[in-house]
């Protein structure tokens, strides 16, 4: 009773497994999941918010699970319990000699009772009391905590739990805030080096009306870079049902999207919210169903691909940018190192963290490649960028909802093309003839580029201007995400062209997935880079037929909201 491509598991706070008394009714309870998702291992915690759980609980809880086939890994919740009241998290102050006492006594318990444990998300810190200031100096406070944490996982976390018990493997999970990390002392560089596994945070939720404002294409970018972060020890994705109840899809579309990124595993959180809180109960069928569905197909989709983009260790910027350009229908591919063979990079504020950038890039141009940067990358590297081209980032705006754009490499521009919106982007500054403008915005007797153009040594760099408000990239007309597309996607077997949020997600075995995050039903263009070609829908186990252009073969499809179009593309 296991799922042939990817095992799923439940997340059990201790809090919930504290209060199972009678096995025989959890057992009952247990039936909600058990019915519905084939579940291959449970994490059992133990301690989160100062409660602890007795080993002769914990023994009696993990023979119920082993006797059902399940296997049982431990969990820490690194929260303290909210002795301030100020609102919040309460992750631990990491000074603090009870913190490192009290650590020491939850992961010898662990350790004690398990082969395998992972820490929940809670281990960051935003202390800022008196002895955390003290010894902070004259650091930054990333500075501070990145060297902080890194120390109490190795001295402390590591060598407790190795010593009670060699054999142990111990798993860090990754929140899905990734651009936050260093702030409050998550080392994505060097703790998965301490480590013996990683586990991805891939809770998109509501990105609209919630707090933490990520798009759903991070379900699937988030476990796409942390692959490459330390590849084939990023054990899975974890998502939950949280600010989900707003519709069902919400939820599921968190699923669908970790298993795209080929995770090995899907962990739900939580064994309580599931089983025991009515809020959730339509909860457990309906993912059932999402696993069931993408066991019949996903071994058909080979490793993911995209354009390749560089997130620099602790680096951070243009907030989550790259999951609106996910939404745009641009597949990406991060990796935390510069991806210096990559015939097209694509380049946001965050990749100009890294001091020696200008060198990298002026490496890909001279071999030829495209690099496309953010209006965000050129106004942090400011002058240095001058080296390439001379564009500009100003503090002047403009409020624009006309478009234009050109055919011919930028010397004649066409169309008036007329969003519903107005929106907010930033006035790039450019000197006419050296550098060229393929798609822009309308002003009065005037106009600012969106996308702009020119080349060095043997390659080409773009500049693409982002709206003050990222999420109104979605209000750019189709003509001018499909002149963005063109460029990014040049590289691609596939691009789409079209309107927005309708993500892609492409595999090197010429098989891709759409997937609709709008509430309508929407017309696309596929086009395929190959005369002749046809597309078989794996799902649905139907053909559809293309006509040809110049550059290949296209498809005319309409995309329903939150339907899978799993395709694979077939030369006739
Ligand atoms: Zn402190």
């Amino acid at each position: 009773m296991k799922y042939q491509n990817f095992n799923v598991s439940i997340y059990c706070p201790v809090g919930n497994i504290n209060s199972i008394t009678d096995f025989e009714a959890f057992d009952q309870k247990f039936q909600l999941i058990e019915k519905n998702i084939k579940v291959g291992k449970v994490y059992l915690e133990t301690f989160r918010s100062g409660t602890t759980i007795s080993k002769e609980q914990m023994k009696k809880v993990k023979a119920y699970f082993e006797s059902k086939n399940i296997i049982t890994s431990g969990g820490i919740t690194t929260e303290d319990s909210n002795p301030s009241k100020e609102g919040g998290f309460h992750p631990f102050c990491y000074t603090s000699s009870k913190t490192i006492e009290k650590l020491k006594e939850i992961v010898t318990l662990t350790a004690e009772l398990f082969d395998e444990f992972i820490i929940d998300d809670f281990y960051f810190t935003n202390c800022r009391c008196d002895q955390c200031i003290k010894e902070k100096g004259d650091r930054s406070w990333a500075d501070f905590r990145i060297s902080l944490i890194q120390e109490i996982s190795e001295k402390v976390i590591i060598k407790t739990a190795k010593e009670v018990n060699p054999s142990i493997k111990i798993i860090i999970k990754y929140p899905n805030w990734y651009e936050h990390y260093q702030e409050t002392g998550y080392n994505l560089e060097e703790q998965p080096k301490v480590f013996d596994y990683i586990y991805t945070g891939t809770e998109t939720r509501n990105p609209t009306y919630a707090q933490q404002h990520l798009p759903k294409y991070l379900s699937y970018f988030l476990m796409r870079y942390l692959e490459n972060v330390a590849p084939s020890r990023n054990l899975g994705g974890w998502f939950d049902p949280y600010e989900c109840t707003y519709n069902l899809t919400s939820y599921i579309d968190q699923g669908y999207l970790t298993l795209f990124s080929k995770a090995k595993e899907a962990m739900l959180f939580s064994l309580g919210s599931l089983i025991y809180d009515k809020t959730f109960s339509n909860f457990p069928p309906i993912i059932g169903q999402v696993f069931e569905d993408l066991d019949q197909y996903i071994s058909e989709l080979g490793n993911p691909i995209g354009v390749p983009t560089y997130l620099p260790y602790h680096s951070y910027g243009e907030d989550y940018l790259h999951n609106y350009i996910g939404m745009c229908g641009i597949p990406l591919e991060p990796f935390p190192h510069y991806p210096e063979s990559a015939d097209t990079i694509f380049l946001a504020e965050n990749a100009a963290c890294d001091e020696n950038i200008v060198n990298k890039m002026k490496q890909s141009l001279k071999n030829g490649a495209d690099l496309i940067v953010t209006s965000g990358f050129i106004k942090k590297l400011g002058e240095a960028f001058h080296e390439f081209i001379h564009v500009s980032y100003t503090d002047q705006k403009a409020n624009v909802n006309q478009y234009l754009y050109s055919t011919n490499g930028g010397i004649t521009m066409k169309s008036c093309l007329e969003a519903a919106k107005k929106i907010i982007i930033p006035q790039i500054r450019f000197f006419t003839n050296d550098v060229w403008e393929l798609a822009g915005a309308y002003g009065e007797d005037n106009n600012f580029p969106i996308l702009l153009k020119s080349s060095y040594s043997k390659g080409r760099i773009y500049v693409l201007t982002i709206p003050d408000d990222m999420g109104d990239l979605y209000h750019y007309p189709a003509e001018i995400l499909n002149t963005i597309r063109s460029i990014l996607c040049k590289n691609m077997k596939v691009f789409i062209e079209g309107n927005c949020k309708i993500p892609i997600f492409a595999y090197d075995n010429d098989t891709f997935i759409l997937r609709s995050f709008l509430p309508y039903g929407e017309a696309i263009r596929i086009k395929i880079k190959s005369e002749n070609a046809s597309l078989y829908n794996i799902m649905i186990g139907r053909t559809y037929d293309g006509y040809p252009d110049a550059e290949g073969t296209n498809f005319d499809l309409t995309i329903s909201p939150g339907v899978n179009y799993i395709l694979k593309i077939r030369e006739n």
